[in-house]
């Protein structure tokens, strides 16, 4: 009856509350669309061609298809496996900052749904236990009124059917942005601001960390070493994009 309902009377609500793409400005007819026109998500530049098949750096030359980084050679990360969705910029950029900052918290689901439909086929998924959102200060949280991470871990949890674990990874200090710092700060910055607070939950499991955005990874680096702390098996990651 609802659906019949909103059937009959969607095409006058939009006449009279038409509302309009918030990055073209394009007026929304799809009853799909939500903040963003579909014509702007297909903008979206999305990194098709090689990654580093550990961190998921974006290669830009077919020859180097399936190497591991330097970085990754060097460092042997503990966290297996990273892969973003394309460069923070453009379109993917417009999009996370309507997400985070501007109260469209309601593209967490075209954003999720476009991550689980273009990086699940790399395998990230297989084995996969749970998902953990990377958490947020709880000031931090209470003052943006939601957790960016963990909207993106709810949509990818229900196309996935994998469960999200809320309140077992959490950040017990609150530290400066990370914006604002250096590389070689954002290491130091984190060190002992994450807890596990229920360890039996994550001993023994594959875990998937979700998260915006991959800048120099520090963030997942030191949610992998107390994960790893608590006995995970191993830990992956899938975030947005990835400053380049
Ligand atoms: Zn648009
Ligand atoms: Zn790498």
């Amino acid at each position: 009856m609802t659906l019949h309902l909103s059937r009959v009377f969607h095409p006058l609500t939009v006449t009279i509350f038409p509302s309009f793409c918030r990055l073209c400005g394009r007026a929304l007819e799809d009853h799909e669309e939500k903040v963003i026109c579909g014509r702007c998500l297909q903008q979206v530049d999305i990194h098709r061609g090689p990654v580093c098949p550990v961190c998921g750096r974006f290669y830009q030359k077919e020859t180097a298809a399936g190497q591991v980084c330097g970085q990754c050679l060097q460092a042997s990360p503990l966290l297996t496996r990273h892969r973003s969705l394309g460069p923070y910029t453009g379109r993917l950029k417009e999009l996370i900052l309507l997400f985070k900052y501007k109260g469209c918290e309601v593209l967490s689901w075209p954003l999720g749904r476009m991550v689980y439909e273009n990086l699940a086929g790399d395998g990230i998924f297989t084995g996969l236990d749970c998902i953990l959102p990377v958490p947020l200060h709880r000031k931090r949280e209470k003052m943006r009124g939601f957790n960016q991470a963990e909207l993106l871990g709810r949509s990818i949890s229900r196309l996935s059917s994998l469960p999200l674990l809320r309140g077992v990874l959490v950040k017990t200090r609150n530290t400066p942005a990370q914006v604002s710092l250096e590389a070689a700060e954002r290491e130091t910055n984190l060190r002992g601001a994450f807890e596990v607070r229920k360890p039996a939950l994550v001993k023994g499991q594959t875990v998937l960390l979700v998260d915006d955005v991959f800048t120099t990874g520090s963030t997942l680096r030191e949610c992998s070493r107390v994960l790893g702390q608590s006995g995970a098996l191993e830990v992956r990651a899938l975030t947005l994009a990835r400053a380049l």
